[in-house]
């Protein structure tokens, strides 16, 4: 038990940079090819280009695998192994840490600093308000809102300066080239045609464009009541909020009366497994896991299992982050899919990608490749409070329209948020700018 941990780096959750190029002023060469597709080699692929995925090994040795640990005709009945909290021992053959080193665990996570330390954002209340207010209050430090802060007092005058300023803006904000170019060319247009008498104006037409970008993704996510279970499978790079957003959403499922379940699907770090677990047993909700290193996909098939057999509402699959350009992990998710659609063709029924506010213009590349291997039907938008620049979010839009389902606007329960584009362009973007 104590090699569990030892064998692992216990706070790696906690502390180790999400695998992303970067975040700061100095950009990969992917992040400028993706902030400018026309100007270097297609370093962008589109989906259709990207090289055909091999299964990582046939599917059958899985099934059978997890078919041996739980015999059929015992699946209704038996518990599903690795279950907890479970009431018995658990069983010999899992390799799981007890619940002192998961208390000891949850204690070291505790202590370390948030991973996001973001020293320049004005502090935050611990749990952001109910409503629209919330929203405004957790992204007033977003580069987004800072970029235009000043932009209409330094600018009243409704000229080409101020279109210049805008534009600036919002490239700054990591809106991206292809969504800032089509609000310009809308503003320059009106302005031409004399549709605005003043910067006010101008500033309430940048808000509905923005808005229009945004209303179509607004698409929250609905559970199929006949779907027994639902099934969500999380996907997404390292760091970006996976865990901390299923913990999220188990708590607002079970707030709306649905017994869930969760597979602890990220079986590359023991702490990955502890981090769920840890969060299940103080939630009661039953975690299925094997040990370290099991196959992921093996996991999901247990889990899915287990949900079955005990008629549960909804079942939640977290996975190992993955860096979107390491091809056999990738691979591994078009298994983990493959698995689950064996106990039920209709799983998993959301394929939710979890993007880091704060990654920046890298966030399109990470879901072009996501949703090439998997089929990406959902997105989650983390850590919008603190210094992400919240713009991406529009190029996000632009470029897939797939739904935005919830945004991660601080790390309590009750802040992740059904994504309201009206708040959010409120929030970035108020009207009071202009007056
Ligand atoms: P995973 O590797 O994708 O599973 O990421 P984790 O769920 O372990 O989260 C990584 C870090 O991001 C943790 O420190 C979380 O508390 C933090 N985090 C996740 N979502 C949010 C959010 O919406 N806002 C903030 N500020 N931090 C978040
Ligand atoms: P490091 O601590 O920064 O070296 O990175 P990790 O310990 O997270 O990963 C080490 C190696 O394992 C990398 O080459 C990854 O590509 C690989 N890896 C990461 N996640 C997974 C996973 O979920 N499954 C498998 N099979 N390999 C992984
Ligand atoms: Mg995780």
């Amino acid at each position: 038990m104590v090699s569990f941990f030892r064998r692992n780096k216990p706070d790696a959750a906690k502390t180790s940079e999400p695998a992303r190029p970067s975040t700061g002023s100095r950009y990969s060469i992917e992040e400028l090819a993706a902030a400018f597709p026309g100007a270097t080699a297609p370093v962008e692929d589109t989906p259709a280009a990207q090289p055909a995925i091999e299964p990582a090994s046939p599917v059958e040795t899985v099934a059978g695998q997890t078919q041996a640990i739980v015999p059929a005709a015992d699946a209704a009945t038996a518990p599903a192994p690795g279950v907890s909290p479970a009431s018995g021992p658990q069983p010999a053959a899992l390799d799981l840490p007890s619940a002192s080193e998961r208390e000891r665990f949850v204690r070291r996570l505790s202590a370390l600093p948030p991973a996001e330390a973001a020293p320049a954002v004005p502090a935050v209340p611990a749990a952001a308000p109910p409503g629209r207010t919330g929203w405004r209050e957790r992204l007033r430090g977003s580069g987004f809102a800072r970029s235009f802060g000043g932009l209409f007092s330094r600018n009243p005058k409704l000229d080409d300066e101020l279109l210049d300023e805008i534009e600036m803006a919002l490239l700054t904000a990591d809106v991206g080239v292809t969504a800032t170019t089509q609000l310009l060319d809308d503003l320059r247009k009106r302005m031409k045609a004399r549709e605005f008498a003043d910067a006010r104006a101008l500033l309430a037409a940048l808000r509905a464009d923005l808005l229009a970008l945004l209303a179509p993704v607004a698409v929250p996510l609905r559970i199929d009541a006949d779907a027994r279970p639902f099934v969500l499978l999380t996907v997404g790079v390292n760091g970006v909020g996976k865990t901390t957003t299923i913990g999220k959403l188990a708590r607002r499922f079970k707030d709306e009366g649905r017994s869930l379940m969760l597979a602890a699907g990220d079986t590359f770090r023991a702490a990955a497994v502890a981090q769920l677990q840890a969060w299940g047993e103080r939630n009661g909700v039953q975690v299925v896991a094997q040990g370290q290193n099991a196959d992921a996909a093996s996991v999901a098939f247990d889990a899915l299992q287990a949900a079955k057999a005990r008629g549960v509402d909804v079942l939640i699959a977290d996975t190992a982050g993955r860096l979107h350009t390491q091809q056999g992990l990738m691979a591994e998710l078009g298994k983990i899919k493959r698995v689950l659609a064996k106990l039920d063709p209709a799983a998993p029924h959301e394929v939710l990608m979890v993007i880091d506010g704060t990654t920046g213009q890298n966030a399109l590349s990470q879901l072009r490749q996501f949703h090439a291997a998997v089929g990406v039907t959902g997105l989650v938008v983390t850590k919008l409070d603190g210094t992400a620049k919240g713009g991406v979010v529009f190029a996000l839009a632009r470029e897939f329209n797939i739904p935005i389902r919830y945004a991660g606007i601080g790390e309590q329960p009750e802040d992740l948020r059904v994504f309201d584009a009206q708040a959010f362009v409120d929030a970035l973007l108020p009207e009071s700018l202009g007056g």
